[in-house]
């Protein structure tokens, strides 16, 4: 009785795998700059204050280039200092006009703004509209979008609609928010990479999460808001400086750019897997 139900437990266990993934390849590897095992890169969403008012001086000061996903209300407020981390070499990226995401957060429905209003033709406009604000006032043209929220959807629903397409199509590459996985080179879709957060934690939390996720090559985006002290949202300044030491430290194999960097690298040299 136990041998025939294991038998057919193995038999259930055989054909799953074999639907879920007809044609799987085994891992091909990847090849970074620098013999590196792991690309990753530093990113910043909405232009908070505190990047620029503390963040790109640590950057700076450690020769990084981090990518920054801004919205134009606050990059209007520090237009000197986002025109300065420009000139620093850091990646300016696309967050939307609006930061229009889910309407579960009352702020946003306060302003008569949620996804699951919203239609893709006013959402193409809004980030549009952004894309044109960075062009004229900070003279760079995004090639990288991070999703509000993390929301990759409009409306609700049977009637919801994914807008990667969307960003597939203005975009090199698209980051969502608070993932639990990082990319896999070879695999992963450019227009939703994954995001890690790093916001409220320890340099050991952090180190610990990336030993975790770095396997096969994987390139790590890590994303954080506030750059200082304070609470969930904010990446501490003094945990960012370790950071910067562990992660340029060569013994430590990683290669650090902006996402657009190690994506038009990744482009250019990943097997596609099925
Ligand atoms: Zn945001």
């Amino acid at each position: 009785m136990l041998k025939i139900s294991s038998l057919i437990m193995t038999i259930s266990v055989l054909s799953f795998s074999a639907i879920a993934n007809p044609e799987s390849q085994k891992y091909l590897g990847f090849n970074y700059p620098h013999k590196a095992q792991n690309a990753v890169s530093i990113t910043f969403d909405d232009a908070r204050h505190s990047q620029v008012d503390v963040g790109t001086a640590i950057l700076n000061r450690h020769q990084v280039k981090a990518t920054f996903y801004v919205s134009p209300f606050n990059v209007k407020q520090r237009l000197t200092q986002w025109q300065d981390a420009v000139k620093s070499g850091h990646e300016i990226a696309n967050h939307t006009s609006s930061h229009v995401c889910t309407g579960n957060f009352e702020w946003l429905r306060a302003q008569d703004l949620s996804l699951e209003h919203t239609t893709l033709k006013w959402l193409e406009n809004d980030i549009l509209s952004a894309q044109q604000y960075l062009k004229d006032h900070l003279g760079v043209t995004p090639r990288a979008f991070a999703y509000p929220c993390g929301n990759t959807f409009v409306g609700r629903g049977i009637d919801t609609k994914s807008y990667v397409p969307l960003i597939a199509k203005h975009f090199d590459s698209g980051r969502t928010w608070l993932d639990e996985s990082a990319n896999n080179p070879n695999f992963t879709d450019f227009a939703q990479l994954t995001g890690l957060r790093i916001d409220g934690m320890s340099f050991d939390e952090i180190i610990t999460m990336l030993d975790q996720l770095r396997e096969n090559n994987a390139w790590l985006i890590l994303a954080g808001h506030e750059v200082g002290n304070g609470d969930q949202y904010t990446t501490d300044a003094k945990v960012l400086e370790q950071l910067l030491v562990y992660l340029k430290d060569p013994a430590n194999g990683y290669w650090l750019d902006t996402v657009s960097n190690v994506s038009d690298y990744v482009r250019q040299q990943r097997k596609p897997l099925n």
